[in-house]
């Protein structure tokens, strides 16, 4: 079975659940590969106005990697790797660069979740999509995502539309814009991540969803999967629909990273 390489720690402040619980968890599931993409440090403001609720401080990040990097050593029944979620946000190019090339990550996964300084997947904003143009915000959201797909920054566009996760769909037919994405990542070198969170929401479907998918799988996007995993149970989540779904999309293959470098493996 592919890897799960989107899981978080107590570390960013709204997960629970040390490392060697997620471990166990994957172990558990019987995962052969488990990568840890904790929240990275919110580098694109001050330290006095970052967030401890949303992602580990500064001081932090090398105790992460530390501890990853041991547990690597402690456990020979299953591969881990190390990763980070890094927000994309436009600007900050330089400091997320500088902060990524500091640690030996094996992959880095881009997200949006910020799109004019809005967070779209808080549950605070919820509300805010009933009187939102969501057309728009679509087209805002994979523009943003498109951008960070051609940035270099990332190996991995985590969540791909992400923006569905309350459960509000465009009226307007997005199809080109998809293509385009699609193109983009594929031009860009980056992977897709099927994450399986988006059952646990409104959306009640995976990220992204089967449209864009095959999109990806048109324009020869490698896929990487994710459960997203805030709590040790949910490692491995839904792996069964992951695979099904994948099928469906014609993938044969996920890519594995080690040290920033892709490798295809078999499902
Ligand atoms: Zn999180
Ligand atoms: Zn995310």
């Amino acid at each position: 079975m592919f890897p799960d390489y989107h899981c978080h720690t107590n570390l960013c402040g709204h997960a629970s659940g040390e490392m060697e619980d997620y471990i166990a968890a994957a172990l558990l599931k019987g995962l052969q590969e488990l990568g840890f993409s904790d929240h990275l440090p919110m580098y694109w403001l001050p330290e006095s106005e970052r967030n401890p609720g949303l992602a580990m401080s500064e001081q932090e990040l090398p105790l992460y990697v530390e501890k990853v990097i041991k547990l690597q050593k402690k456990y020979s029944d299953l591969s881990i790797k190390l990763g980070i979620e890094a927000d994309y946000i436009p600007g900050n190019n330089m400091e997320l660069n500088r902060l990524l090339e500091m640690y030996p990550f094996d992959y880095v996964l881009g997200s949006v979740h910020f799109v004019n300084g809005w967070a779209v997947d808080s549950p605070a904003n919820k509300n805010d999509y009933e009187h939102l143009n969501i057309d728009e915000i679509y087209t805002d959201y994979f523009s943003y995502l498109q951008i960070a797909a051609r940035s270099g920054l990332f190996n991995i566009m985590a969540h791909p539309d992400l923006i569905k996760k309350f459960g509000y769909r465009p009226k307007k037919n997005l199809a080109s814009l998809y293509e385009q994405t699609a193109e983009i990542f594929a031009k860009s070198g980056v992977c897709a991540e099927v994450n399986t969170a988006g059952l646990r929401y409104p959306a009640r479907e995976i990220y992204p969803s089967l449209e864009l998918l095959r999109l990806f799988k048109k324009y020869g996007v490698a896929v990487t999967v994710g459960s997203d995993a805030h709590f040790p149970e949910q490692v491995g989540e839904d792996w069964e629909e992951a695979a099904l779904y994948l099928k469906e999309a014609g993938y044969r293959e996920t890519a594995v990273f080690s040290g920033r470098r892709l490798k295809m493996v078999k499902i």
